[in-house]
């Protein structure tokens, strides 16, 4: 038994039995309608002691808190380190924390959605997985799915980075890509994976995914209970809004005294979320829901992970941007690469582009005054570079080359 006590519609509010409804809510056309899944806060209350007092190695430390029967699937999610900073912040003016998601098993802050939808495909017997991704959200479902001995059909854009098509195909997946965009493969995942029975992790679709992100928000409440802002990239929205969805909930439980606000940072090529919370702060009360699907926007961006045209879970990212009083920021791609030197070259920590997005979002925000000198500041570093070295190449330096003697060599080395 777990202690989810109802699906709710983010759209019309209907509510459903946790074991009535898998995806979105039937009342809307195509994938409006996003369910949040709601548990019975009392009883969690029971548990909280417990799950803080125990270990915090990985992310079934919170089992009692994840909608997950008995034994989850393990490859090691979670319990990722909190870096203090320093250099960081020293050129970013602020007191910077750098959370490393890159050091989870494949690579990506994925691995906790797909821990917690792979555990439930095995208690419900689905013996095959399937989810549309720009390449993280593939790996990870594809080593979860290895571990669980569930086979796994991954959809692709085709110019995906080469590293990330392999990955998942190491792990035992089969890879399509579709000679389209991220938007087509989601709309073929859903399609296909409804006609043959597959179970589709799709980001938004399935409400579970975002329900294992929400540990990334517990681990910052413990690890960080003073920060006064938490930066994410985002590209469906999905991961700000879980780890929002954490934060708050452990507020609730009185674990937490305050909350940070959150800092949602796109990139140029992709502003759909920037767009709609930029509008809505205009028309939207507090606490209030805007569109689920914001106006598309398709430039291009480096930063793959996050190029994401048209977000699905733009609505709950909005409303976690705001009920945290916090803000979103654009940044270009010149400002992505210089975050990656900087992640790299002041905290050892080799992120793809879209991580280092929030670094060039702090910079952007402390300009416009939104960050304050010296605030206490969490950047989420949520994949790693090393499956993307065609882009990082455009972040470094030549490499010096000499001959065998070492001839060549630089006098001022
Ligand atoms: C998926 C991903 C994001 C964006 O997360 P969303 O949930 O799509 O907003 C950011 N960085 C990395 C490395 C990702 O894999
Ligand atoms: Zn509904």
């Amino acid at each position: 038994m777990t202690l989810v006590e109802a699906l709710v519609c983010g759209r019309c509010g209907r509510r459903y039995a946790p074991g009535d409804m898998e995806y979105t809510c039937p009342e809307h056309d195509g994938v409006t309608g996003i369910l949040d899944v709601r548990y019975d806060y009392e009883r969690l209350r029971d548990q909280i002691d417990a799950v803080l007092d125990g270990p915090t190695d990985d992310l079934w430390s919170y089992e009692p808190l994840l909608p997950v029967d008995g034994e989850g699937v393990r490859l090691g999610a979670g319990g990722t380190d909190l870096l203090d900073a320093l250099a960081l912040g020293d050129a970013l003016g602020v007191d910077a924390l750098v959370k490393n998601e890159t050091t989870n098993p494949t690579g990506s802050n994925k691995d906790r959605g797909s821990a917690v939808v792979v555990s439930r495909a095995r208690q419900q017997d689905h013996e095959v997985v399937a989810c549309a991704s720009t390449g993280n959200a593939a790996a990870s479902l594809a080593g979860y799915a290895a571990r669980a001995d569930l086979e796994c059909r991954i959809f692709v854009p085709a110019d995906l980075p080469e590293a990330k098509a392999v990955q998942p195909r190491l792990y035992g997946a089969t890879v399509i890509g579709v000679d389209g965009s991220y938007a087509d493969a989601y709309e073929l995942c859903r399609e296909v994976s409804a006609d043959r029975g597959w179970y589709n992790r799709n980001a938004a679709m399935n409400p579970y995914a975002v329900e294992g992100k929400r540990t990334l928000g517990f681990e910052l409440a413990e690890q960080a209970p003073a920060a006064d802002w938490v930066v994410m990239p985002m590209g469906n929205g999905c991961s700000l809004a879980g780890t929002w969805k954490g934060l708050r909930e452990f507020e609730r439980l009185g674990v937490l005294e305050s909350t940070p606000r959150m800092l949602g940072v796109q990139a140029e090529g992709a502003t759909a979320i920037y767009d709609q919370f930029v509008t809505e702060s205009e028309t939207v009360p507090d606490g209030g829901t805007g569109r689920d699907t914001p106006r598309s926007n398709d430039e291009e961006t480096t930063a793959d992970s996050i190029d994401v045209g048209a977000p699905h879970n733009a609505g709950k990212a909005c409303r976690a941007l705001r009920e945290s009083g916090g803000d979103a920021v654009v940044v270009s791609d010149e400002a992505i690469r210089e975050g990656q030197r900087l992640l790299g070259g002041c905290e050892g920590v080799f992120a793809e582009p879209a991580s280092a997005a929030a670094v060039a979002g702090v910079r952007t925000a402390r300009e416009r005054g939104v960050v304050e000198h010296g605030d206490r500041v969490v950047v989420v570093a949520t994949g790693t570079g090393l499956k993307d070295t065609a882009s990082a190449q455009q972040a470094v330096e030549d490499v010096v080359t000499v001959d065998a003697a070492g001839d060549g060599l630089p006098e001022e080395l």
